[in-house]
């Protein structure tokens, strides 16, 4: 069996686990400030704050933002549903921007469109989160020019895109956003089992994340409401919750940090094969970057142009059928049962189109020449079938 993505695991990651285990604290080291502290270095960020996963985190993120009831949060349909299951946690309405045929993330047109009529009709988003679908960033300086001009806030859902960049910076940097979110799922580019993190330059924002990932607590008496009645005094100031990060995991997460550049670089080895290899399949559309963006390439997303009744459903059962797990990402979140009641596929062209078409090959560091080869043939050979007879 081929899988679509696969997490690399090394002895160092081994041995980094087992030394934390024999140590004094499995939770709340000194190991996860260290994580965070070689994340954000990474990314060029001030602030790092690590939780239990991406969908904690962007939980956290609108928390921190103050959305809540009676505000509306716009995202991609093309996403996890955690993208949008934030904005609902918090009392809020989600809304959807169709996306873009070429980048596959939030059109920006869709979206300046969506804005001018919203500011007309009074419904302005409080929150925009975009999403780099694949690892590739959205058109992050447009966004963010929008984003003076209608006055919502920006939170990067990033999960895909760790070692990724975007004008020659790391996504996460946060240069045209007031936060970021990966996902260290073992799917993901870097892993730590489960585990997430909010990068942010705005201290605010952080001191916030902080205290909600950990019940809403504060220990520093410059936070806290009353006067301290000695040193085992806190505070309770917000309702938070328990979404910290374990040192077990941070350990993982910092030797995987180590090797995140060596990961996308033999993604991008492989993205590079798929693509000559791929080069006379003329019902096959494959992924494209600007000259300004470096995806980190946490998928290979084709699309199948249907040709003599080969589409992408025949495409990919095929794959299923030879031991080649494929997947889609994603099925637009609308259409959701739990949301489809509140939209209407028809305001959706490009991402139901997209929809049809699209099929994630598999894409991680450990995948074998012949693996790619053995996947393309099986993606042309029903196409050349028909083609001969
Ligand atoms: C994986 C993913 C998430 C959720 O990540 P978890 O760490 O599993 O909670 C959110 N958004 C996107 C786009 C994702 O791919």
């Amino acid at each position: 069996m081929i899988p679509y993505g696969k997490q690399n695991i090394n002895q160092e990651d081994i041995s980094s686990v087992i030394e934390v285990m024999q140590s004094d604290y499995l939770t709340q080291g000194p190991i996860t400030p260290k994580f965070e502290k070689e994340l954000s270095s990474y990314c060029g960020v001030k602030h790092a704050a690590a939780v239990v996963n991406a969908s904690s985190a962007l939980h956290l993120s609108c928390l921190a933002l103050g959305v809540g009831k009676g505000d509306i949060v716009w995202t991609s349909p093309i996403s996890f549903v955690a993208s949008a299951n934030c904005v609902k946690y918090c009392g809020a309405k989600v809304d959807f921007v169709d996306i873009d045929l070429e980048t596959y993330n939030i059109s920006t047109q869709a979206l300046e469109n969506k804005l001018l009529n919203a500011s007309k009709s009074g419904e302005l988003p409080k929150v925009v989160i975009p999403v780099h679908l694949a690892g590739r960033s959205c058109d992050m300086k447009k966004i963010k020019e929008l984003s003076i001009k209608y006055g919502f806030k920006i939170i990067e859902d990033a999960s895909h895109a760790i070692g990724g960049k975007y004008y020659g910076e790391y996504i996460g940097s946060c240069s045209y956003s007031d936060i970021a979110v990966f996902s260290f799922h073992p799917v993901k580019i870097i892993t730590t089992c489960e585990g997430g993190v909010c990068l942010t330059n705005d201290s605010n924002i952080y001191d916030k994340i902080y205290r909600l990932r950990s019940h809403g607590i504060v220990r520093n008496e410059k936070q806290m409401v009353n006067k301290s009645h000695g040193s085992w005094y806190y505070e309770q100031i917000d309702l938070g919750f328990n979404f910290r990060l374990n040192d077990l995991q941070s350990a993982l997460g910092i030797n995987q940090l180590k090797r995140t550049d060596s990961f996308v670089k033999s993604r991008h080895a492989i993205v590079r094969k798929y693509d000559e290899l791929f080069k006379e399949s003329q019902n096959i559309i494959t992924p494209n970057q600007n000259i300004n963006e470096h995806s980190s390439f946490h998928l290979y997303i084709i699309r199948v142009i249907e040709k003599d009744g080969i589409d992408r459903k025949v495409i990919f059962e095929k794959l299923r059928n030879e031991g080649v797990y494929v997947n889609i990402h994603y099925i637009p979140i609308y259409r959701q049962p739990y949301y489809s009641k509140e939209f209407d596929i028809k305001d959706f062209p490009n991402s139901e189109k997209y929809y049809s078409e699209a099929i994630s090959l598999p894409i991680y560091p450990s995948l074998k020449e012949e693996q790619i080869k053995e996947v393309v043939d099986i993606v042309n050979k029903p196409a050349n079938f028909q083609n001969i007879f």
